[in-house]
């Protein structure tokens, strides 16, 4: 099968076109390397037994023209081009919209068109603030004001996924929307303002790890193997069409002992810095206390559990850095 990957040069796109590479699909990929790197193209070309199936055009999801052409020779369409990271989209504000609403719209307009099965890479960013845990597909929603920039990317992707089932509403487009959690694992860069990188890369130079707040805050993170797995599956069970599914992990973990199990785990002799995020961040940051996502409606339609620890996720990605 031909399949496209928008954002394919990015670290979970890539982690996806290598996974398809291997199971023998052609994959084409479409990235404008503004946070994706030729790295992973470098690594996909490699590392993949049939590297010759490999197409990459490093063009903007916004070229209408090669859009046209990939769309057209492709038999699906995985669209994971969005602007990422939270400190990416303080420094970008008006190209990270552009991307996420014009560039996903532009996506499926031509999904439609030839009638290929699209599926769309939101994030858990859309359910906004919430303090209670697990957070279900149906729950509402609650933003900060439009001042704080941070809900920018909330809105952005919750309008992605309006127009996903506006058009198969309107259209009969076969969509699939699938909510990320926090993906890690080996290949994120800690550039865009990601935290286990960020803190791993500060544990194995021994200097301080730079925990946000007080620390209190949670996350839930998946490994990206895991998360790719539950993309495919997604893509291939039917009843999932016209459905949105959380994808992540089940280990809360507070930020301050996220800090700790990364000095345990690289042997680090690094302290921990507590930094006020109106030092870490413009004065129109937020922060979101809790994030746990239920995983029982993905589990309830592919069957998908994660595979990988924390503890096991923190070993790869500190043996990453190492090397
Ligand atoms: N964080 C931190 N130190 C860092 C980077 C991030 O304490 O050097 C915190 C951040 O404030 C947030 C959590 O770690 O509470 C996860 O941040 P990340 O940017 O990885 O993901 P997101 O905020 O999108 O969940």
């Amino acid at each position: 099968m031909r399949i496209l990957i928008t954002g394919g040069a990015g670290f979970i796109g890539s982690h996806l076109a290598e996974a398809l590479l291997n199971a023998g699909e052609e994959v084409y990929i479409i990235d404008d390397l503004s946070t994706g790197s030729m790295d992973n193209i470098h690594l996909l070309e490699k590392n993949c037994p049939k590297n010759n199936s490999l197409f990459f055009h490093k063009n903007s999801i916004l070229d209408y023209d090669i859009m046209l052409e990939l769309v057209g020779t492709c038999d699906m369409v995985y669209h994971l081009a969005a602007a990422v990271g939270v400190r990416y989209i303080l420094d970008n504000p008006l190209k990270s919209i552009q991307i996420n609403i014009q560039g996903t719209e532009k996506v499926m307009e031509l999904c439609a068109k030839f009638k290929k099965k699209i599926l769309i890479a939101s994030s858990s960013e859309v359910y906004g603030k919430h303090l209670h845990a697990p957070l279900v597909e149906t729950d509402n929603i609650i933003y900060g004001p439009s001042s704080k920039f941070r809900w920018s990317y909330a809105a952005s992707k919750l309008i992605d996924e309006f127009l996903a089932i506006a058009y198969h509403r309107m259209t009969d487009l076969d969509i699939v929307i699938a909510r990320l959690f926090n993906t890690v694992g080996p290949r994120q860069t800690g550039a865009y303002g990601m935290v286990i990188p960020r803190l791993v890369q500060q544990a194995l130079n021994n200097e301080p790890l730079t925990v946000y707040g007080d620390g209190t805050q949670t996350r839930t993170f998946t490994h990206v193997k895991d998360v790719v797995h539950a993309l495919i599956s997604l893509m291939n069970t039917p009843s999932a069409i016209a459905e949105i599914f959380n994808i992540g992990g089940i280990q809360e973990i507070s930020i301050i002992d996220l800090a700790k199990k990364i000095i345990d785990v690289t042997g680090s002799s690094s302290q921990i810095e507590c930094i006020p995020y109106e030092k870490a961040f413009a004065k129109d940051f937020e922060d979101m206390q809790r994030r746990v996502p239920s995983i029982e409606k993905i589990s309830q339609h592919t069957g998908f559990k994660p595979h990988y620890t924390l503890d096991n996720i923190l070993e790869e990605v500190a043996a990453y850095f190492s090397k």
